[in-house]
């Protein structure tokens, strides 16, 4: 693959000066390393080669957090770190062709950052609740793909990845996203990516049993390289948006805070249902329909107002950063960094999702000179994206570092993020 504009320079440089806290590639530039670790993953475990490798990125959100089941606004970009699937269709390993029962319309799924056995899934009778771990999420595309009508044949697939899990990086969507190009187009169905991202929603919603929205599929099937995607999660339209930090100056960088998030647990559910209550009782049908912050001001509940006014300025950022990046205005950075940290004040006081590691590395971030940095994802662990000017980032990774280690808290990691190019097939 090729590397994406702007990645390399000063920050090759200042990745020679800092290692710390730095343990995956950084950028785009590796993105080929888990496409032939995957490839060589399945030549060591299935004995031939794989009729293809397909790639899908992570994402990160660059503004619109807890938005987008208020049918309000969000603003993904594609990471240029993803999961590689290596896929051939086939009954399965030559050993099981012969086995009693054998219907060869078989998923065997291996990945490298599992290394436990591999895991075999008979796709007739599939359904929500036979399949747990990871698997379930290759597994539950193929169930929501022929749940909607499509059938599949059996396949081989074998994964590698240089996103980390768990990070609010979305990882689990680019697995499905991986998975379900590889299986689709192998099948020869020619799905609309759209269609796509709904499949794959759905896997993750009914198979796998989290209630995400359609956020992280749409970026990662539909993100472009040096944009961002804008989605209007009530009229589900997107439009890319030019989103070029390196061109004007600027570095965006991921720090894993390492606090692991759970979307399953019940702070979510209750934040979702705070907001439908913050609508019934505003009279709309729901907070996407208020433009203006002074109107949540009308609820009695001052927890409801503080949710509600959380999801009325967030969709307010979503459109004043697109405002900003298609004027390409001279200050559009800072401008942008601005917005970053007032969505971050909103998230930690008003909606109550941020988590202590996420507050002390904006903090730190801020203090080391980065024009703006908040928490991205769903809240309570996952990452923090900072924008930071050209050469800032040494200065801004040590610090986070130094606060995280003063604290004695396991040392967060570092990623340049990349508005990269989407999902696709790469060999
Ligand atoms: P996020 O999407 O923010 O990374 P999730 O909890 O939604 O976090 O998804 C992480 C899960 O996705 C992991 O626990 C694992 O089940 C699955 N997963 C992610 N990456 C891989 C991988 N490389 N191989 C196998 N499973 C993976
Ligand atoms: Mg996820």
């Amino acid at each position: 693959m090729s590397e994406p504009k702007g990645a390399g320079g000063a920050w090759t440089e200042e990745r020679r000066r800092s290692d710390e806290g730095r343990s995956r590639p950084q950028g785009g530039r590796e993105a080929s390393e888990p496409v032939s670790r995957a490839a060589e993953l399945f030549t060591a475990r299935f004995g031939a080669s794989p009729d293809g490798v397909w790639r899908a990125p992570g994402r990160a959100n660059l503004m619109g957090e807890h938005t987008d089941y208020n049918q309000g606004f969000v603003l993904p970009f594609a990471l240029g770190q993803g999961i590689a699937a290596a896929v051939a269709r086939q009954p399965g390993p030559p050993s099981q062709a012969g086995r009693p029962g054998w219907s060869g319309r078989r998923l065997v799924l291996c990945s490298a950052q599992e290394p436990g056995a591999r895991v075999e899934v008979e796709l007739d009778g599939l359904a929500p609740g036979q399949v747990t771990g990871w698997a379930a999420y290759p597994a539950g595309v193929a169930w929501a793909l022929e749940t909607a009508g499509y059938r599949l044949p059996g396949a081989c697939l074998a994964i590698d990845s240089d996103l980390p899990a768990g990070a609010g990086l979305s990882s689990s969507a680019a697995l499905e996203c991986a998975a379900a190009l590889a299986l689709t187009e192998l099948a020869g169905l020619d799905i609309g990516r759209p269609e796509l991202a709904a499949i794959a929603q759905r896997a993750e919603n009914e198979f796998v049993g989290v209630p995400s929205g359609i956020m992280d599929q749409s970026a990662s099937l539909l993100g472009q390289r040096e944009h961002a995607l804008l989605l209007d999660c009530r009229s589900l339209e997107t439009a890319q948006v030019p989103f070029d930090p390196a061109a004007a100056g600027s570095r965006l960088l991921l720090i894993n805070t390492r606090a692991e998030h759970d979307l399953t647990t019940g702070a979510y559910g209750r934040r979702r249902a705070e907001c439908e209550r913050a609508a019934r009782e505003l009279g709309v049908p729901s907070l996407r329909y208020l433009t203006n912050p002074a109107d949540v001001e009308r609820l009695a509940d001052p927890v409801l107002r503080r949710r509600a006014r959380h999801v009325v300025t967030d969709d307010q950022r979503v459109l004043a950063v697109v405002a900003l990046l298609t004027r390409a205005a001279p200050d559009a950075y800072p401008r942008i960094g601005l917005l970053l940290t007032q969505a971050h004040e909103s998230l930690r006081d008003d909606f109550e999702v941020s988590w202590p590691q996420a507050d002390a590395a904006v903090d730190a971030a801020l203090t080391a000179g980065a024009l703006g940095a908040r928490m991205i994802g769903g809240g309570f662990g996952g990452s923090v994206l900072a924008l930071v000017r050209d050469g800032a980032a040494g200065p801004v990774r040590a610090a986070v570092a130094d606060a995280f280690a003063r604290r004695s808290w396991v040392a967060p990691e570092f990623l340049e993020a990349v508005p990269s190019a989407r999902a696709g097939r790469v060999e």
